[in-house]
């Protein structure tokens, strides 16, 4: 699966329809939770996809497209079946929510109620939801179209986000040529946003720590405001746009980031962090700031667009053994440099990492990682 963004251009009397709809979905939505909490007080058993279905066809005759209620009962069916299986998993979990209207920003539909005008200039939608509303297509879509989601983002603009199934890649008719281009490893830093076992380092970029001093600075003034007030309304407007802006500047640079290794490297090695593990430490505010799973995302799928591999190990004693001599040289956080008593090799301490996550990952039998024992890492890296 593979989603494409496009930006809409909807005229005034479409961004009404568009609204209202946004509007009667969420109210649909909430009903659907409030009947299937009914049924279940009534027999036990929650309402699930088929039986909200029915239950709710017609419902949004005039005002919501079909085709949209019955993705609001496909929706509230995976988040209660997702509430069922966390609770049996006997963790802490939440009901599915009655939807404000400052959580409920799409209006989904399935494939055959959208499609491009001729020439790709229109999204061809329900009348209800404006009809033919003008796309701008930057780029081609591949695969065939399954769902389509209408997005209101936080900047007052609309967007279709749509969701294509992706064909089978066709198998290599030929063996491809020998591929030439080296192997790298990849670590994570928590000063700098990656080391590399070259020893070169990619730095946070200075206006993503600009903005997120500007959000930490209006989310204190949205605190301050009176609940409910006309001010704190439009502060939460304004603290959502710095959010997407945010979120914004960390893709593109993800994505300029991974083309650069997916394009010059082979092999890309890089730790396999347990992001949920470490954010129950001190390290995690660094570790989900960097973003480090996302990029992750980007890179494995940049790599396998450029005929590369991303292979992700186990980071234990990657910062604790030395590249050199493969000695456990125990450092904290704050040692940025690694000294070895044994080899007396010197290296920054991301980059010593660098090369020993490389080295796991070019597994000849009998490695450095291979021997280490097996231990619980522990929340010093
Ligand atoms: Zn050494």
């Amino acid at each position: 699966m593979k989603t494409f963004e496009f930006r809409l251009y909807p005229n005034r009397k479409q961004r009404q329809h568009l609204d209202s709809v946004l509007m009667g979905s969420r109210v649909i939505y909430n009903e659907m939770l409030t009947h299937t909490r009914q049924v279940y007080q009534e027999t036990g058993k929650f309402a699930f996809k088929y039986a909200l279905t029915k239950a709710f066809a017609g419902r949004g005759k005039g005002t919501v497209p079909a085709s949209t209620v019955q993705m609001l009962a496909d929706r509230l069916d995976k988040a209660l079946i997702c509430f069922m299986r966390r609770k049996e998993a006997d963790q802490t979990v939440g009901f599915p929510r009655f939807k404000t209207p400052n959580r409920w920003h799409s209006i989904q539909l399935r494939q055959h109620a959208v499609d491009f005008d001729v020439d790709g200039r229109f999204l061809r939608t329900p009348a209800l939801t404006g009809g033919r509303i003008k796309i701008k297509r930057h780029r081609p879509i591949i695969g065939t179209p399954q769902t389509c989601h209408l997005v209101k983002r936080a900047d007052g603009h609309w967007y279709a986000l749509i969701v294509c199934e992706l064909p089978e890649p066709e198998p290599p008719t030929e063996p491809p040529a020998p591929d030439e281009r080296p192997a790298i490893g990849i670590d994570v830093g928590l000063k700098s946003f990656l080391t590399d076992s070259d020893g070169n380092t990619v730095a946070n970029p200075r206006y993503y720590r600009t903005s997120q001093a500007k959000l930490r600075r209006q989310q204190r003034r949205l605190m301050a405001r009176t609940k409910g007030s006309q001010r704190r309304r439009k502060m939460a407007r304004s603290v959502a746009q710095t959010h997407l802006k945010i979120e914004r500047q960390r893709r593109d640079f993800h994505f300029k980031t991974a083309k650069h290794y997916a394009d010059t490297y082979r092999l890309m090695v890089v730790e396999d962090l347990n992001v949920r593990g470490l954010a129950r430490t001190r390290l995690a505010k660094s570790i989900l700031d960097a973003g480090w799973s996302a990029f992750l995302t980007i890179l494995t799928d940049k790599a396998a667009s450029a005929g590369g591999q991303v292979i992700r190990i186990n980071p234990r004693f990657t910062t604790q053994t030395c590249s050199n001599c493969g000695e456990l040289v125990p450092k904290s956080l704050s040692v940025r440099t690694h000294i070895c008593p044994s080899c007396g090799y010197v290296a920054d301490r991301d980059h010593n990492a660098a090369i020993n996550i490389l080295r796991a990952g070019a597994p000849p039998s009998g490695t450095v990682a291979d021997r280490l024992p097996d231990e619980p890492r522990s929340p010093i890296l």
